[in-house]
């Protein structure tokens, strides 16, 4: 009887634990902390530059060359070794890693690769993989999205960062593999974004000299005034309304899309019209309305 209380009780925490776990993309919200948190380099000991660790895909060398020092000081000591891997939906491939990798931050990669994980709970996968399939449409039909973006959002991609950001911002900018790639053909797309011509939502390391990959936020530099603003201009709350990941067009578009309030915005009405005037997207993630 005593053993049977005990297990009932261990399998009790173990639940509550499971549901505990954030399972939230690049946000910035800390890591509920369990000890396993690979350390943060001193300040005084910059992270070493060879990078290519034995289980890197060849395909995310361009990603992971393309890190800053703060980029590469916060991924040190992680682990993305693949585990588990499966079929995902729309021909796209999961791959299970140690809960280290990207600080347990379910993202995509090229190949059609959705990455998860182990620490992300069973009963969040589903909401993940749809939010991560978002990102694999973005992958694949790229030039549509940019295209969308400027019409319907006014907001432009750019590969490089305006003349006039401060190295502070640039050097402290938190790469994100589901927004820095590029097309292929045009090298259009990227990593900086700006709205309206003018306002360019950066997310930034919070300690650049100690960086954590969930110790980030998100700063808008604005380049008419040569002002760094910590909350987005009103004009672009009003627009876009409250968006958990504001860094950058594909993760406002894969919240919006995947959420029930889509359609409470400008910007979600927009996208969703958008979206479901293409079967490749109802197909892949969009909700059955
Ligand atoms: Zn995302």
């Amino acid at each position: 009887m005593i053993q049977q209380i005990l297990i009932l009780a261990i399998l009790g925490l173990t639940i509550v634990h499971l549901l505990a776990q954030q399972t939230e993309e690049f946000r910035d919200q800390p890591e509920p902390s369990d000890g396993t948190e690979p350390p943060s380099p001193a300040a005084d000991h910059p992270a070493p530059a060879v990078v290519d660790e034995p289980e890197d895909d060849p395909r995310d060398l361009p990603w992971i060359a393309s890190w800053s020092a703060a980029d590469r000081a916060a991924r040190r000591g992680q682990n993305c070794l693949t585990t588990y891997t499966e079929a995902g939906p729309d021909g796209t491939t999961i791959l299970t890693t140690a809960k280290s990798c990207e600080a347990g931050m379910p993202h995509t990669r090229a190949g059609d690769r959705i990455i998860i994980p182990d620490s992300v709970p069973l009963p969040a996968r589903a909401t993940t993989i749809a939010h991560e399939l978002v990102h694999i449409h973005q992958r694949r039909h790229l030039g549509d999205w940019l295209r969308f973006y400027a019409r319907a959002w006014s907001f432009q991609l750019s590969s490089t960062p305006p003349s006039g950001m401060p190295a502070s911002i640039i050097g402290a900018r938190r790469s994100n593999p589901d927004t820095w790639y590029t097309a292929d053909d045009s090298g259009e797309g990227g990593p900086w974004a700006c709205w309206m011509g003018r306002w360019w939502p950066v997310p930034v390391y919070r300690d650049p000299a100690a960086p954590r990959l969930r110790d980030a936020t998100v700063v808008w530099w604005d380049s008419w005034r040569a002002t760094t603003m910590t909350e987005p201009p009103t004009s672009w709350v009003q627009f876009f309304g409250e968006v958990a990941q504001p860094e950058h067009p594909h993760e406002i578009a894969a919240c919006l899309a995947t959420s029930e309030d889509s359609r409470t915005t400008e910007a979600g009405r927009r996208l969703m019209d958008w979206l479901a005037a293409r079967p490749d997207a109802a197909a892949s993630f969009l909700h059955p309305r």
